[in-house]
């Protein structure tokens, strides 16, 4: 025995530095911010610690590192701030691809998980079609689509080039072959056209407090659709006529209590609706639109 251990303090036992003990305080913190807070509080530290989640669940008396329990706490407290678990640990799952994602781009929602599901349908008899994804941030749909139909020849653009970094750094990184395109909306297409246009444009309205709270880490950009949240939507229908191939088709997601709105829109404009979905909460949520061939 040396003389540094006989005068070392008595290391007293912190159960608060087990990874379960950790997880059961964070998830007691949480439960007033998150609708689902021991999930979290897995995930936080299981990214402060570098380990996978089933670690953290698999092994709840094993003692972490200071460092890592400060490490969490710093996570921890921005989670109490009520910033988006997704902004902290920087990654989303989605469809069947992990992305990036920063403040710059919207978190891709699981509804919009439908939107990609009705496209792959479509593309089902004809893989190899040209699809455009408008206002595509974290390039989450692109990249979606292009995983799931290698030969569908896929352009993302979006008006941010800030957002588009993000989508440019996830196709390199899921090694998908994407074209990315800085373009508000039609403005760079020129005269191209496409066999599928898919859009999850801004559509919660101007004044929605919850552009203010649950929604306020997000770009106001990728959100905030005008005083009736339809704003992105008429450009969209307008110009997508333009930029339609012969016998394509618009897909747009839209807010649960627009989808009356956005096809009467769409009717007065020549569409046609093919299909309406619901999104897996039960809710509507994506129109399906053609352009009404008129006869001759
Ligand atoms: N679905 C998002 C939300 O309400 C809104 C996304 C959007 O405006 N495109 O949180």
């Amino acid at each position: 025995m040396n003389v540094n251990q006989i005068h070392a303090p008595a290391r007293r036992p912190d159960k608060t530095c087990s990874l379960g003990g950790l997880v059961a305080d964070a998830a007691r913190a949480l439960s007033t911010v998150s609708a689902t807070p021991r999930l979290d509080a897995e995930l936080l530290l299981a990214h402060a610690a570098g380990v996978g989640r089933t670690t953290v669940i698999a092994f709840p008396e094993r003692e972490t590192s200071n460092d890592v329990a400060a490490r969490f706490r710093a996570l921890l407290a921005r989670r109490l701030d009520a910033e988006p678990l997704a902004y902290i640990t920087a990654v989303k799952d989605f469809h069947a691809i992990s992305v990036r994602v920063t403040p710059d781009v919207l978190i891709p929602r699981p509804e919009t998980e439908c939107l990609v599901d009705e496209a792959l349908a479509m593309l089902d008899a004809q893989p190899d079609r040209s699809v455009l994804d408008l206002g595509t941030g974290s390039g989450a749909i692109a990249l979606a689509i292009k995983r799931a139909r290698p030969s569908a020849v896929v352009t993302a653009v979006d008006a941010s080039a800030s957002a588009l970094a993000v989508a440019r750094a996830n196709a390199r990184s899921l090694d998908l072959d994407i074209r990315c395109l800085e373009s508000d909306w039609f403005g760079n297409l020129d005269s191209e056209r496409f066999d599928l246009i898919v859009c999850n444009p801004p559509y919660v309205p101007s004044g929605d407090p919850v552009l203010d709270s649950e929604l306020r880490h997000e770009p106001r950009q990728a959100l905030d659709g005008g005083s009736d949240g339809l704003d992105a939507i008429r450009i969209v229908l307008n110009e997508a006529l333009a930029h339609l191939a012969p016998n394509g088709a618009l897909l747009i997601e839209h807010g649960h209590d627009q989808q009356a709105d956005v096809k009467a829109l769409a009717r007065k404009r020549g569409y046609r609706t093919l299909a309406a979905r619901r999104d897996l909460s039960g809710l509507p949520r994506l129109v399906v639109l053609h352009v009404h061939e008129r006869s001759p």
